[in-house]
C-alpha cells in the first residue's frame, strides 16, 4: 500500500534515510539507554517473562466478563479504575495489584516476582573488536534529531519545517502478541516538525480547527466515561491541546487516516496520562482505533518539546537562530575553562572534557554554578565520551558579562506524528472487510472495501469471455495501465465473469474492465456493483482518475455522458420488451 505516497504527500517537506543501526553514545544521549524500558514479572520458578500491564488487564477483562462468577459491583468498579489508569501505573503500584488479585504465572499458577524494568532495544556491537556497542533502533526519529544542523541550513536556517522518515524499528517486546499488533521489528513513519518553542502556532490551523473529533482528555479518562466530541479549535484555545501545532497534526491525522478508510466512528484521540508519557514528551496525544481486540494505539502525536535536540548537544549545540531587528544589550553568565587546570586532570580526554563545556548553555551553567558554589566539585556528563567526568571548581571560572546580541539563539522544539504502519493496516483490514451474499443467497461472499487509493490492485481487466478479438484488447488495455502505472489483475481464463468479480472483490480490488467488444468496455464498481460503459480509448484514463483520487465514482456515474448512456439503454431494453 502507498502510506510512503501518503505520509509524504499529506505532510512532510523532507523525507531522510538514517541506518538502522544506532551507536550507544545517540541512544545514551536521547535517554533510551537508560529509560526506555517496559515492566516485566517472571514465573518465579519456571523463569518465563510476562509484560506486567498485560496480565494485570488481562485478569480485569476475565473477571469483568465472566458471565458464570459474577463478581459484587464494588469490585467491578474498582477494577474499571484500575483498567482506565493501567498505562500510568508504577512498578509499585503493578507490583501491589498483582498481589492484591492472586495473579500467577498463566502457564503454570506458579507465583511471579515483583515487577521490574526490562530495556526494549536490541543490543549488538560495531565492527571487529567488539568493543563499541550499538543497538537497532528503536525509533526512526533520532537520526533526524543527530542531522538536525544539516538539515536546518538545508532549509534555508529557517523555522518551522518538517523531516519525515518511513523506516525499521526494533523493539524486544517482553510478549509480542496480536499479529500485527506488536511485533519485535515494525515499520514507523514519523515525521518531526521543528518550531519555535515561543511560537507554536500553525498557519495551516484554520484549515482543521473546525473539525470535531471524538477526544478522550486525560482528567476525563474515569471509569464509565469514554471520549467526546470536541472541536480542534475550542481544545487548542481551552488549553485541552496544549498548542496549535499538536492541534493542527491531530487534525490532520484523522484527515489521513479516515482517507485511507478507516472509519471514522472508530477512531478516538487519548491524551496520555501523566505518569504514562515517554521521557522525552511534554504532552502527547494517541489515535486510538477499535478493532476486535478493543482500543488500539496507531499514532502517537507528541509534543518533544526541546528534549531531544538538547540531549543531542554535545560538541556542538543543535540550535536554531533568528535575526533581531534590533541588537540587544543583554548579561549572560558565562563559562570559561581553565585548561592549565583541566589538561592535567584529564589528559587525552580534555578536548572534549573542554568542548562540552564550551558548548554548555546557561541554564545549565547557572546549575553548575549553584553546585560548585555548595560542594565545591559537580558530576558532569560529556556526551562524546559517553562518561561522567568531576568539574572542580579550580577548573572553571563561571561570571556575568555584558555583551549586545544581534541573534536570538534557541533550541527548536519538536512536534511529532509515529505512525505504526503494520497496526494501521491491521485496523484497515478490519474496517474494510464485509460479507455479502451471492446471487443464489446461499452463499456469504467476502469483500474488502478498500478506497481506491491504497487498494493494492486498482482494477482488473477480463476479457468477458473467451475469445482471440476480445484477448487482444485486454492485452492493449493492460499495456497501457502498466504505461499509466496502475497496478492491476489480467485474468484471460475462462471462468464465468461472476466468479472472477468474486475473487477480485475478495481481493479488494475497487474496479473491473470487463471486454466485451472491441470498441468499448464496462467498468464495474465493487461495492455499488454499478457500471458503466466507456470507450476502449478512455477505458484507462477513467481508472487512473477514480484510482488517484481526482474523481470519485459518484462523479463518473451521475455524469451526463453516462446518464445519456443509461438513458438510451433503458430506452432500447423496453422497446425490445415491447417486441
Ligand atoms: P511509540 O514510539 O511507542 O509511541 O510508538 C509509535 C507507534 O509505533 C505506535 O503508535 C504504534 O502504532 C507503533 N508500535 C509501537 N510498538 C509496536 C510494536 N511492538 N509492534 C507494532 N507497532 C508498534
Amino acid at each position: 500500500m502507498s502510506f510512503r505516497f501518503g505520509i509524504s504527500t499529506l505532510f512532510m517537506k523532507r523525507e531522510i534515510d538514517c541506518p538502522c543501526l544506532t551507536p550507544e553514545a545517540v541512544l545514551k544521549a536521547s535517554g533510551h539507554v537508560d529509560k526506555f524500558t517496559d515492566l516485566m514479572v517472571k514465573d518465579e520458578k519456571k523463569g518465563t517473562c510476562y509484560r506486567a500491564d498485560h496480565l494485570l488487564k488481562d485478569f480485569c477483562n476475565e473477571k469483568l466478563e465472566d458471565q458464570d462468577r459474577r463478581i459484587s459491583p464494588e469490585m467491578a468498579m474498582e477494577l474499571k479504575q484500575v483498567l482506565s489508569k493501567l498505562d500510568g501505573l508504577s512498578a509499585e503500584e503493578l507490583g501491589a495489584c498483582i498481589k492484591k488479585y492472586g495473579i500467577r504465572a498463566p502457564e503454570t499458577d506458579n507465583y511471579l516476582s515483583d515487577p521490574f524494568p526490562f530495556n526494549l532495544m536490541f543490543q549488538t556491537t560495531i565492527g571487529p573488536s567488539g568493543s563499541s556497542i550499538g543497538f537497532f533502533r528503536p525509533e526512526t526519529a533520532q537520526g533526524i534529531f543527530v542531522n538536525f544542523m544539516d538539515i536546518y541550513y538545508d532549509n534555508g536556517c529557517k523555522l518551522p519545517f518538517a523531516v519525515a522518515q518511513v523506516g525499521q524499528a526494533f523493539r524486544n517486546e517482553i510478549s509480542p502478541r496480536q499479529g500485527l499488533l506488536r511485533v519485535r521489528e515494525f515499520t514507523l513513519a514519523e515525521i518531526e516538525h521543528f518550531v519555535d518553542p515561543e511560537d507554536k502556532s500553525h498557519v495551516k490551523f484554520p484549515t482543521v480547527d473546525k473539525l470535531q473529533l471524538p477526544m478522550f482528555p486525560r482528567d476525563e479518562q474515569k471509569p464509565g466515561q469514554s471520549a467526546r466530541l470536541i472541536s480542534l479549535g475550542e481544545a487548542v484555545h481551552c488549553k485541552i491541546v496544549e498548542n496549535e501545532t499538536l492541534g493542527y497534526f491531530i487534525g490532520r491525522v484523522y484527515l489521513f487516516l479516515t482517507r485511507l478508510g478507516i472509519d471514522k466512528n472508530r477512531i478516538r484521540f487519548r491524551q496520555h496520562l501523566a505518569k504514562e508519557m515517554a521521557h522525552y514528551a511534554a504532552d502527547c496525544w494517541d489515535a486510538e482505533i477499535e478493532t476486535s481486540y478493543g482500543w488500539i494505539e496507531c499514532v502517537g502525536i507528541a509534543d518533544r518539546s526541546a528534549y531531544d535536540l538538547k540531549a543531542h548537544s554535545g560538541k556542538s549545540r543543535l540550535e536554531a537562530h533568528e535575526q533581531l531587528s534590533e541588537p540587544r544589550q543583554v548579561e549572560k553568565l558565562v563559562i570559561s575553562p581553565v585548561k592549565k587546570e583541566i589538561g592535567p586532570a584529564f589528559e587525552k580526554k580534555q578536548k572534549n572534557v573542554l568542548e562540552a563545556l564550551e558548548a554548555m548553555d546557561e541554564e545549565e551553567i547557572s546549575k553548575m554554578k549553584a553546585e560548585l558554589d555548595s560542594k565545591g566539585e559537580v558530576d558532569f556528563f560529556v556526551c562524546t565520551l559517553g562518561e561522567h567526568v568531576s568539574i572542580k571548581s579550580s577548573m572553571v571560572t563561571i561570571s556575568k558579562v555584558k555583551t549586545r546580541e544581534h541573534q536570538r539563539k534557541f533550541t527548536p522544539s519538536v512536534i511529532e506524528p509515529s505512525f505504526g504502519i503494520g497496526r494501521i493496516i491491521y485496523c484497515l483490514f478490519e474496517h474494510s472487510f464485509y460479507t455479502r451474499p451471492d446471487k443464489t443467497g446461499d452463499e456469504q461472499l467476502n469483500v474488502f472495501r478498500f478506497n481506491p487509493l491504497v487498494a493494492p490492485f486498482k482494477c482488473t481487466v477480463f476479457p468477458l469471455i473467451r475469445n482471440q478479438r476480445f484477448e487482444d484488447v485486454a492485452k492493449d488495455i493492460s499495456k497501457s495501465l502498466t504505461a499509466a502505472g496502475i497496478s492491476h489483475k489480467i485474468d484471460t481464463t475462462g471462468t464465468s465473469i461472476g466468479k472472477r468479480y468474486a475473487r477480485t472483490d475478495e481481493l479488494g480490488v475497487p474496479f473491473a474492465i470487463t471486454v466485451d467488444s472491441t470498441s468499448s468496455v464496462t467498468i464495474r464498481e465493487r461495492d455499488s456493483k454499478d457500471q458503466i460503459r466507456v470507450s476502449v480509448k478512455k477505458a484507462v484514463s477513467v481508472v487512473k482518475e477514480l484510482s488517484e483520487g481526482l474523481r470519485t465514482w459518484e462523479d463518473v456515474w451521475w455524469s451526463p455522458s453516462q446518464r445519456w448512456k443509461r438513458f438510451w439503454r433503458s430506452c432500447f431494453r423496453f422497446i425490445l420488451s415491447r417486441n
